[in-house]
């Protein structure tokens, strides 16, 4: 009996821990704080191909209607329902609040453009789309009018709104404590939200692997599709590389494409006393060893997390912290190759645009991808990634505030 319920009294502790470190906004071990359930769709269950610009806007009109609304039910519900939600028991309810209230007004934005596209007699556009409040009415409306045939995809895309808002919002509110890709801590940094309507680009975080490893194989992928990509490597990675192989057949292995810096070694850069000289080290062994054309001037912090006054360094050593918008998850082990072009292909139609994070050192985003040029044809713009603007979007111009429409990484940052 005794020892019955010392077992029992070390087993609460040890779940009264677990239960601490999943759910404490300032977690005790420093690291990912992602996702506790992870958005999955369906693609499957809409009807149309989606090959098109056309056809691409009608599936975002349909997508941007359901997650309008959930947003919306979302901001009606419970504080305490929404710690059910986000699986944190002291969350930012401020930042959470801050993040529906933008994300629906940017939402229904998306939905303007998205409606460019609309014809006669097309049941994902809705008649007045100027004011929100109008909006939002028409939404309600059209989402009692579904056709039947879809009620299937509806539900299920309902789902996937509801886990990625979780998802995002439990990012929100574990600020200011955790950083991350959901907020910018200052103009000069970047997460993909200001590149064009229906253009897309595609990153890849951790590499190199070592030699003939998923760098090479997703390097390959990527020449024989004629797509380029930003590869933010770790200094460490980098630098074992180099112990096996010289510079010139680096060089040659990232050919077409881009780098920049991830930092030296894969840990949060918010909470590393030596994280200034990590950026440092790494972007010199870039610049010394890889040719000055692919080097982009841009620094993506591990997790996305760095500190919040970090910009005057940033600024000092002309680089831009590189965040991103649409998360595929492919890491993660609760989703196949299959799941992450789904979960990808969701996300693009309700994000209209950005910057996509994928891992080259696992294999799942090599499988992913041809299979996601495939199904979105030339629906969209894959951009090249010379052309990836490196900043916030906006800086101040002798007429004012003007939106950054060049490759400003080319030109010297201010
Ligand atoms: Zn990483």
């Amino acid at each position: 009996m005794e020892n019955e319920s010392s077992t029992l009294r070390r087993f609460c502790w040890l779940a009264l821990a677990v239960s601490f470190l999943l759910l404490s906004p300032t977690p005790a071990v420093a690291g990912y704080a992602g996702p506790t359930v992870v958005a999955k769709a369906n693609r499957h269950l809409w009807p149309d191909a989606i090959k098109t610009p056309a056809a691409f806007d009608k599936a975002s009109r349909a997508a941007l209607l359901v997650y309008i609304l959930t947003l919306q039910d979302l901001q009606k519900a419970s504080e305490a329902d929404l710690r059910a939600l986000m699986k944190v028991n002291r969350p930012n309810q401020a930042s959470v609040d801050n993040w529906l209230r933008k994300e629906i007004e940017s939402s229904f934005q998306r939905y303007r453009q998205a409606s460019a596209t609309c014809v006669a007699n097309d049941w994902t556009c809705v008649e007045s789309v100027a004011a929100s409040e109008t909006l939002l009415n028409q939404a309600q409306a059209w989402n009692r009018n579904i056709p039947h045939a879809l009620s299937a995809w509806r539900n299920d895309f309902e789902r996937f709104c509801r886990a990625y808002a979780a998802e995002q919002m439990r990012l929100a509110a574990l600020l200011p404590g955790v950083s991350s890709e959901i907020a910018r801590f200052n103009d000069q940094e970047w997460n993909g939200d200001d590149v064009a309507d229906r253009q897309f680009f595609l990153t890849f975080d951790d590499g190199p692997s070592p030699v003939r490893g998923e760098t090479d194989a997703t390097l390959n992928m990527l020449d024989a599709k004629g797509k380029s990509a930003v590869f933010f490597l770790l200094g460490e990675n980098l630098q074992n590389r180099l112990h096996r192989s010289d510079g010139s057949s680096l060089a040659r292995l990232y050919q077409n494409q881009c780098v920049a810096s991830h930092g030296w070694q894969h840990r949060s850069h918010a909470q590393w006393s030596q994280w200034q000289d990590s950026v440092k080290r790494t972007q010199s062994l870039l610049n010394s060893t890889l040719p000055k054309d692919s080097v982009l001037p841009l620094f993506r912090p591990p997790y996305g997390q760095r500190k919040a006054d970090s910009g005057a360094f940033f600024q000092s050593q002309s680089l831009h912290v590189a965040l991103w918008n649409l998360d595929s998850q492919d890491w993660n082990s609760r989703l196949n190759a299959d799941e992450v072009v789904n979960r990808i292909i969701a996300l693009m139609l309700i994000k209209r645009r950005g910057v996509v994070l994928f891992h080259d050192i696992h294999p799942k985003a090599r499988a992913a991808l041809p299979a996601l040029f495939d199904v979105l044809g030339h629906a969209v713009d894959w951009g090249d990634c010379h052309q990836l603007p490196c900043s916030g979007g906006y800086r101040s111009g002798a007429a004012g505030v003007v939106k950054r429409d060049f490759n400003p990484c080319e030109t010297a940052i201010p």
